[in-house]
Formats: C-alpha cells, sequence, structure tokens
C-alpha cells in the first residue's frame, strides 16, 4: 500500500498501527521517531519499525505516508519540524483525539505538495507506551476521518483504505461535528471518570482500601478510565475546551435534576430516567461495540486464563 510510512510517536496508538501495518505487509519500510531513546529502543527490540529516528524530520524525509501520533499539544511543533521535508505527494495523517484545534496547529505548516488528512482512530485503552500496544486494536473500530476543503479526495482515500486494512470502519464528518460527538462519548465520561475517582480518594470517612477492596461495587469501572494517560488527557481538554465546558453544563443541570428527585423522594422520575439509559447499553452491545458478558466479560476473561 505505501513504500516508506514514517510514524512521529510510538506510544499504544503508533506502535499499534506499525504492528497491524507489519502483520499485514500494508508498507514496505516502517519508519518510528520517538523523544526518549528507552522508547526508541524498545520499538526497535520488539520489531514493528524497521528504523527509529530522534528527530521527526529524519523519520518523514521522503516518507510516502506520515502518521502522527504524539499527543495533540504536540502536533503543532512536530509539523513545524517535518513540513520542510516532505517529498511532493506525501500524505500526512495524524491520530489525534480532538480535530478543530489539531488542524488549526498543523495546517500553517503544511507545505502545498503535501496532503493533510485528520483522522482519529476510535480505539483505545488506558495503557500507554509502545509496549502497551497491539495489532488488532483497531479490528471492528470505527476511525473518523475529518477532510478539510485543501484535502484531495484522492488522499483522502488512501488513508481510509489504510484503516479499512487493519479493520476498522471509516466515517468522514466534519471538524467541528467531530469535537462535539467526542465531547459526549469521550471527553466528559473521562472527566467524569477523573472526578469520582479523585473524590474518592480524598474521602476521610471511607479509607483508601476500603474503596478498594469494595470496588466491584461500580467504582473500578471508573478507574480504568481514570488511569488513562494524564498528558494525553491534558491536552484533549485544553484543546476541545468549547465542547466540553458547554456538554458540562448540561451534565451539570441533569445531575441536579436527578438529586433534586432523590431528595424529593421521586421514584418514579429516577426510574424513567434509569430506563433510558439502559436503553443506550443495550444498543452498544446490539451493534457489537461491547460485550454483554456479566461485568464487561471480565469474568469470563478470569476464568479462561
Ligand atoms: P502514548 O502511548 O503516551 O505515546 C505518545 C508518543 O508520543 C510517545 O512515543 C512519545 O514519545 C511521543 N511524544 C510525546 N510527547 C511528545 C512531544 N512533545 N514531541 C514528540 N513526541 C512526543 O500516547 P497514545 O495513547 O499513543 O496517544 C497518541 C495520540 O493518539 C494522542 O494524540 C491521542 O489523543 C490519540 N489517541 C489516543 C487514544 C488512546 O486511547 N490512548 C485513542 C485514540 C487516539 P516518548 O515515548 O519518547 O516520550
Amino acid at each position: 500500500m505505501f513504500d516508506r510510512v514514517a510514524l512521529i510517536g510510538l506510544g499504544l496508538i503508533g506502535s499499534s498501527l506499525a504492528r497491524a501495518m507489519k502483520r499485514d505487509g500494508l508498507a514496505a519500510e516502517i519508519v518510528g521517531a520517538a523523544r526518549s531513546r528507552e522508547t526508541r529502543e524498545t520499538a526497535r527490540s520488539l520489531g514493528f519499525i524497521d528504523r527509529a529516528e530522534a528527530l521527526p524530520h529524519e523519520a518523514a524525509r521522503d516518507a510516502d505516508l506520515v502518521v502522527l501520533c504524539t499527543p495533540v499539544g504536540a502536533l503543532g511543533a512536530v509539523m513545524q519540524a517535518i513540513g520542510p521535508e516532505l517529498k511532493p505527494g506525501a500524505i500526512v495523517t495524524d491520530v489525534g483525539s480532538v480535530k478543530a484545534a489539531v488542524i488549526e496547529a498543523v495546517l500553517p505548516h503544511m507545505p502545498d505538495h503535501a496532503q493533510f488528512v485528520p483522522g482519529h482512530p476510535i480505539a483505545g485503552t488506558e495503557h500507554s507506551g509502545p509496549e502497551a500496544g497491539f495489532p488488532e486494536l483497531f479490528e471492528n473500530r470505527w476511525c473518523i476521518l475529518t477532510p478539510i476543503a485543501e484535502t484531495d479526495p484522492g488522499a483522502v482515500a488512501k488513508v481510509r483504505a489504510l484503516w479499512e486494512a487493519v479493520g476498522s470502519n471509516v466515517e468522514e464528518m466534519t471538524p467541528d461535528h467531530h469535537d462535539r460527538v467526542l465531547a459526549i462519548t469521550s471527553h466528559l465520561p473521562h472527566l467524569i471518570a477523573y472526578t469520582i475517582v479523585g473524590t474518592a480518594s480524598d474521602l476521610e470517612e471511607v479509607t483508601r482500601s476500603e474503596v478498594i477492596k469494595f470496588s466491584a461495587a461500580g467504582f473500578r469501572d471508573f478507574t480504568r478510565l481514570a488511569a488513562s494517560d494524564p498528558t494525553m488527557w491534558r491536552d484533549v481538554f485544553l484543546t476541545n475546551k468549547d465542547s466540553t465546558l458547554e456538554l458540562l453544563g448540561r451534565f451539570t443541570e441533569d445531575l441536579i435534576a436527578l438529586q433534586r428527585a432523590i431528595r424529593w423522594d421521586d421514584g418514579e422520575a429516577l426510574h424513567k430516567h434509569f430506563s433510558r439509559t439502559r436503553e443506550i447499553r443495550r444498543g452498544i452491545v446490539e451493534i457489537g461495540q461491547d460485550t454483554d458478558a456479566p461485568d464487561f466479560g471480565r469474568r469470563t476473561a478470569e476464568k479462561s486464563d
């Protein structure tokens, strides 16, 4: 599919994509760039790249496809460094969790002879780094592309084909719409998880060991989200500020409505609300985006270990 692919950032997402591309023979050569020597050495020894470079522009030179896989806040500086090295016809895409701010940061540094196809695979785990990646990460997951007016349809088709080849379903939408959709499906849930886990650890009347011991009652499902990478999530909230704050306002109003229902013993309102939310969960299972096994399949997995 490509002669040379450069992956800038070799963490969970970059290393998963490299592993899938290697497994399926999608690139003749995969070059990776990471800041730290440790990451470069790990990537080399795990064998999912052919060559590791410390500087992004060294990796991007002569690449047909460059995939930006660093935290969102670093993408502008990375693009500024690689812009002058891009060969004519090169395609640049990214995997950042926010789209409008990324386009604003990247576009000024894109040379006219290259194409930018903004993207976001809706796949991940709470783990980071090159060892956390696995080639199946993108299978049966969505990848959203948010092409802009300047993007050549041929470049979009190539990036779409790449994500489909690693098992994803691809959908296109505008960058602003993406940021609103992800604010509710990903950014707000993470914020709530970060809050509740912080609240629990600050409690004085319940000991921290009790919180951990009895976590299967619901708390532990929040802890998975709240264990996500701090740098990545700091950047997401700082760059998707408007959509997150707008939804946080809506969420706070809804929370207060439930608070009022509890205070006034309004069981009917609570029951009606919880029945509606149960339907959402059923819908997610029905379209195959999660398992309906008890405990999200945890017990089944533990038994088969
Ligand atoms: P990660 O595991 O923490 O890896 C980040 C990589 O970027 C590392 O190789 C790191 O290099 C490099 N890096 C960090 N800061 C940098 C900087 N200032 N300049 C150059 N390189 C830098 O992160 P990830 O989970 O793969 O996330 C990468 C991107 O994917 C983010 O934009 C995120 O929004 C997006 N994304 C993440 C998920 C998810 O669930 N994790 C899902 C979809 C999309 P060192 O190792 O040398 O520090």
